[in-house]
């Protein structure tokens, strides 16, 4: 090992910022908080994620690790034990002290705080609470703050970063348990799932205690709509009527259909024997090889530790509330050999049964020889990242769920189509759909029809029918959307509706996929925090 005695902190940070760079960070803030006296900064629910990276990553966060030791040896990682790498760590002054100047040149929006395992996890959580409460406490930093969770670590630790962080995750690392036992002997499912039941069950309670501080309120549409007691036809109802501004009448079906609830609680999400007994947050989640089940998504509530609540009330209530932007996780994708269908299951699981905020994907890039690793002669799957994204926006905001978008029979994404498509295609008995009569939840199954244009196709009908040049200005993608509608009763072209007719011609439509995919010059690197020279020399 590369042992370098008293680095400036400038070298430091070069080498964690460097090392954070596998960890995916790109999201929203997620929480809205103004300025206060005496405090610097603030957070806007919307205000992170608007600078990337030449490889598509977010570089609006100071994003690193605090230490790029590890006892642990995960065959992926560029910092495991076993490889030969100059290791440095923080302190928390310094952290605190990079954030802070960083923050006051504008150049960051927040700090994505992760970190190796120096010691135990125990004592790294330390060192990381440590700095989050003097970054909160003496610099009076009240900007957003994601910090990684280790797992292994004391939940009095676990809840103390909470209570200074805004968003917290713990990283599920790769979709089953297998994959894990395989490429990270040193880490277990159970480990991990603990300080994510932990945090969803503080997030659950802050969010009771403080109304809307603290909560997620639920990132999939099924779950939302759980939490909201609703059913899936008074959910899609009152959707469609906000996205074409209908306030009064999505009152009035609130009111309607009150009574009717499907007879949910708000803690049956982080309950844990209600959960257990609920046939309806606890689906079919089994995943099968040819007809044998595999163990693969998330474990049984009974083999994780019980949560034991938020016990530090009186230090911290009242204040931020407890991780008020809620958690997330990331796994990696490639590495082992899980199909999409595992993987969009495991998603929706998480989703469903921890309340995440978002579940993060990371293309498996081979940064260590190792022959458990696989080879990957294209590069890394990112256009399968890719894909995984787009179906996870489907299950969020379209009212999607896993087994519709692929099942073990088809277990994986046509790379060629976006997943909604591929769903299209698969289900040409569903359309075409008329558009001057369709709900707003079948418009938006429609590829080429997203939730802005179907929003706005059920606004205009209501003033007279809708033409093929309407849509248009709607802003509807008709090359793709000319094989799935009509509008009064005629389609834009004489089409045929069968399977390889459809997907024959939309082959030929390009997609607009992000630069990163497209882009064969990717390197990986993440932007330096360095290109103006006069950043720490004036500091
Ligand atoms: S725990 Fe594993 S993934 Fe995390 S830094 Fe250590 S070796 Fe890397």
């Amino acid at each position: 090992m590369i042992v370098q005695e008293s680095m400036t902190i400038e070298q430091k940070l070069t080498i964690l910022s460097d090392a954070a760079k596998y960890d995916v960070a790109c999201t929203s803030s997620g929480v809205a908080r103004d300025g206060k006296d005496g405090s610097i900064g603030n957070t806007a629910a919307s205000g992170i994620c608007h600078a990337f990276s030449a490889d598509g990553r977010c570089i609006s966060l100071l994003k690193v690790l605090f230490t790029n030791e590890c006892i642990y040896d995960c065959k992926y990682c560029i910092n495991r034990v076993s490889n030969d790498v100059p290791r440095t760590t923080f302190t928390p002054e310094e952290v605190c002290s990079l954030t802070m100047e960083f923050y006051r040149r504008n150049y960051i929006e927040g700090l994505f705080l992760s970190s190796g395992i120096i010691k135990t996890p125990n004592y790294t959580m330390e060192l990381i609470g440590r700095t989050l409460k003097m970054l909160r406490t003496e610099y009076h930093f009240n900007g957003y703050i994601h910090c990684k969770a280790i797992p292994g670590a004391d939940t009095e630790l676990i809840e103390t970063i909470g209570w200074y962080a805004d968003r917290m995750s713990v990283n599920l690392e790769l979709p089953t348990a297998d994959g894990l036992k395989l490429l990270a002997p040193h880490k277990n499912r159970k480990n991990i799932l603990n300080p994510i039941r932990q945090i969803q069950a503080g997030i659950e309670e802050s969010r009771e205690n403080f109304g809307m501080m603290g909560g997620n309120k639920g990132a999939y549409w099924h779950t939302r709509r759980k939490v909201e007691q609703k059913s899936i036809t008074q959910k899609r109802e009152e959707d469609a009527l906000l996205h074409i501004g209908h306030k009064d009448q999505i009152r009035q079906v609130i009111e309607s259909k009150s009574d009717k609830g499907v007879g949910f609680s708000n803690r049956i999400l982080t309950g844990w024997e209600e959960e257990k007994d609920s046939k309806i947050l606890t689906p079919n989640h089994r995943i099968y090889h040819g007809n044998q089940e595999i163990s693969s998504t998330i474990e049984s509530p009974s083999v994780i530790a019980k949560p034991q609540g938020l016990t530090m009330w009186n230090q911290f209530g009242g204040n931020r509330g407890f991780v008020p932007a809620g958690q997330s996780t990331q796994m990696i994708i490639g590495a082992t050999g899980e199909t999409d269908y595992e993987i969009v299951n495991v998603t929706e699981a998480l989703y469903q049964k921890f309340d995440l905020k978002r579940v993060f994907f990371s293309a498996f890039i081979r940064v260590n020889e190792d022959s458990t690793l696989p080879v990957l002669p294209g590069g890394p799957p990112l256009l399968r990242e890719h894909r995984l994204y787009q179906a996870d926006w489907l299950l969020r905001y379209y009212g999607f769920e896993a087994t519709e978008l692929l099942t073990k029979e088809r277990p994986n994404f046509n790379v060629f189509f976006d997943p909604k498509c591929n769903w299209a295609i698969g289900h040409l008995e569903q359309f075409p759909v008329e558009v001057n009569t369709a709900d707003y939840y079948t418009l938006l199954r429609v590829p080429g029809i997203g939730p802005k244009s179907a929003g706005r196709i059920v606004k205009a009908r209501q003033m007279s029918k809708l033409r093929f040049e309407d849509l248009k200005k709607i802003g509807v993608v008709l090359k793709r959307a000319l094989y799935f509608i009509t509008c009064s009763g005629q389609m834009m072209y004489p089409t045929k509706i069968e399977e390889n007719y459809i997907t024959n011609q939309m082959l030929q439509l390009d997609e607009k996929l992000p630069s990163h995919i497209t882009n064969g010059g990717i390197t990986y690197q993440q932007l330096s925090l360095f290109d103006d020279s006069l950043m720490l020399s004036n500091s």
